[in-house]
């Protein structure tokens, strides 16, 4: 409709396939681009995109959950996640509550996937905002001498003081 708004319901950054959940100055944005500063943005959209079954995945399940798609959506989920490796992501006793066991609760399985990519973003944004990565080493045995590099100024008589 109105070109330059926010998609409805997207997260405000960039690129970032999460939904909005969290408000920050007017805009809404996900959990992950939530704590983050703005400088670091760039960065945790593309760790969020390089995850992109896990998000793809939150995305579902705070749409789906709770409407009649639900057991067509969490098949999907599960087979995502079961394929991307994560099927310990899929709910589980972690989820369940004290008050019913055997239940995993749908919120609290919700929020685990959502700290586990929280987790994945921060240790992203950490490595990024530390010393970059440090050149491949380049072994030296002590310093070299310039007049390795330079042997005719060695070699050069030193001027004035053979008086
Ligand atoms: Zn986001």
């Amino acid at each position: 409709m109105s070109a330059g708004g926010i998609e409805h319901g997207k997260c405000a950054a960039f690129g970032c396939p999460l939904p909005g959940s969290l408000g920050m100055g007017g805009e809404w944005v996900c959990f992950c681009h939530h704590g983050a500063s703005a400088a670091g943005w760039q960065n945790v959209t593309r760790c969020i995109r390089s995850h992109e079954s896990l998000a793809s995945s939150i995305s579902d399940a705070r749409r789906f959950l709770g409407t009649p798609q639900w057991s067509s959506a969490y098949r999907t989920i599960r087979q995502r996640l079961t394929a991307a490796g994560l099927a310990d992501l899929l709910p589980g006793k972690a989820d369940e509550s004290p008050c019913s066991p055997g239940h995993p609760v749908a919120v609290h399985w919700l929020m685990r996937m959502e700290m586990h990519l929280l987790g994945l973003c921060n240790a992203a944004a950490d490595a990024a905002l530390s010393h970059p990565a440090p050149p491949p080493a380049t072994r030296t045995q002590g310093p070299t001498p310039a007049t390795a590099y330079l042997p005719d100024v060695a070699k050069k008589p030193e001027n004035g003081d053979t008086a």
